[in-house]
């Protein structure tokens, strides 16, 4: 029921799906100048090496080896067939999850963030500046750059500063300094588009610190590819061809892009992104050049958007509250070969108890808007009376999101 794989197995080059999607992907545009941006532009908040990543047309990226030893520490991750959930469900599907809750941050994102945090290294920055909404991101270039000795400023969404003080002290323990933001306007709750808009300006002024974002940009979609790669393996281990569905949850599109870029040349594979209704970018967002941040300071970044001034209502999924997506997921939505799906708030905790209550893990409330979307699919295999291959990706614990199963079990919590 459990795939796993040595450590010498962790994937050794990165895929770029670049060369496989459907139409070209729209160059970013300079803020002031509406031009495409070129890598002097780009150059004052990142190093070069990711800046000719986010722009590359190679097939294959080699992962660097000091990269490679700091992935070992968890990786490769399992993978888990769900057997007692599809049994509560009585479906003929077969329900496999990659499970990336065991790195040490409690989720997917470290594998990007290990990544920049090198490059900025090798480069000569040691000190790297980003925003964090829920903390998850925080936490991972918090934990990156203590294992590679750097220095880490993180502004934090103020709303969850107050709120989700555990995550503040994971980074604290890794070394970061954490500030909430809007750092200019104390009585805001503060967004992720503002949090970004106090990184960019922190790391642009000064010579000694780059920014670095935990989502969205083709090279942080890229380092994410492993867990596709190793999933693929490790579905041929477990005597599957290939899945008939990969679902996961979007907020800016990593851990959807990590495990279904991969599968973007294989026919027939259906690719799904599953977004919270009450932050609904893809399924009804504009396809638009938009800014990522609230004040404008970032490239314009073609991609499905609700606008960046959009403020989502504060639900416990604060990894999905973001206004924009990832240009490549917008590109694969855009041109027909992913789907968007979009649940509120209730039917997704209701997904997330009855896996709990199934498999044992606690999901982080992001997650449980792939398990929503998998459970889905598994009963409408079980109405079609098909056998059906159903791939998610169980992108984080929800240990420290225990207020919100409390706030579900105690009935608070908004269904919408
Ligand atoms: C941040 C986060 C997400 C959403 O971000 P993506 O870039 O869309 O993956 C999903 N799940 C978890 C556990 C997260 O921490």
């Amino acid at each position: 029921m459990r795939w796993t794989l040595p450590s010498d197995r962790v994937p050794e080059a990165w895929f770029n799906v670049a060369p496989h999607l459907p139409a070209p992907l729209e160059p970013p545009l300079h803020p002031a100048t509406r031009e495409p941006v070129g890598p002097d532009d780009l150059a004052p908040l990142f190093p070069m090496a990711l800046i000719a990543q986010e722009m590359s047309a190679e097939p294959w990226i080699d992962v660097p080896g000091p990269v490679l030893d700091i992935l070992r520490l968890w990786r490769p991750t399992p993978l888990v067939r769900a057997r007692r959930l599809e049994e509560a469900l009585g479906t003929p599907a077969r329900i496999y999850y990659k499970d990336e809750s065991v790195s040490p941050a409690g989720s997917h994102k470290p594998n990007t963030a290990v990544a920049q945090a090198y490059y900025n290294k090798v480069e000569g920055v040691p000190r790297l500046t980003t925003e964090t909404g829920a903390g998850q991101w925080g936490s991972a270039l918090a934990f990156a750059t203590a294992l590679l000795g750097m220095e880490c400023k993180v502004y934090m969404v103020r709303a969850s500063f107050g709120q989700k003080p555990y995550r503040r002290v994971m980074m604290e323990t890794w070394g970061a300094s954490v500030e909430p933001s809007p750092v200019d306007d104390p009585g805001h709750p503060g967004s992720l588009g503002s949090a970004i808009s106090d990184a960019v300006r922190d790391a642009a002024g000064r010579a000694d610190s780059h920014y670095s974002l935990g989502s969205v940009l083709n090279h942080v979609l890229l380092h994410q590819t492993v867990i596709g790669l190793e999933a693929k393996e490790q579905l041929a281990m477990a005597g599957e061809e290939r899945p008939d569905v990969v679902i996961g949850s979007c907020g800016g599109g990593s851990n959807l892009g990590g495990l279904a870029l991969p599968f973007v040349p294989d026919t027939g594979v259906d690719l799904v992104a599953v977004e919270p209704a009450s932050c609904p970018t893809l399924t009804e967002g504009r396809f638009d050049y938009d800014f990522g941040d609230t004040a404008g300071l970032t490239p314009l970044l073609s991609m499905y958007t609700l606008g960046h001034d959009f403020v989502p209502p504060s639900i416990h999924a604060g990894g999905l509250r973001y206004h924009g997506d990832a240009p490549i997921i917008s590109n694969l939505v855009r041109h027909g070969r992913m789907r968007a799906v979009a649940y509120p708030q209730g039917k997704v905790f209701e997904a997330a108890l009855q896996f709990a209550r199934t498999q044992g893990s606690i999901p982080a409330p992001e997650t449980s808007h792939a398990i929503r979307a998998a459970i889905d699919e598994a009963l409408r295999a079980k109405e079609e009376g098909a056998e059906r291959v159903i791939l998610f990706n169980y992108s984080g614990h929800g240990l420290l999101d225990l207020q919100a199963y409390d706030d579900y079990l105690a009935g608070r919590l908004d269904a919408g």
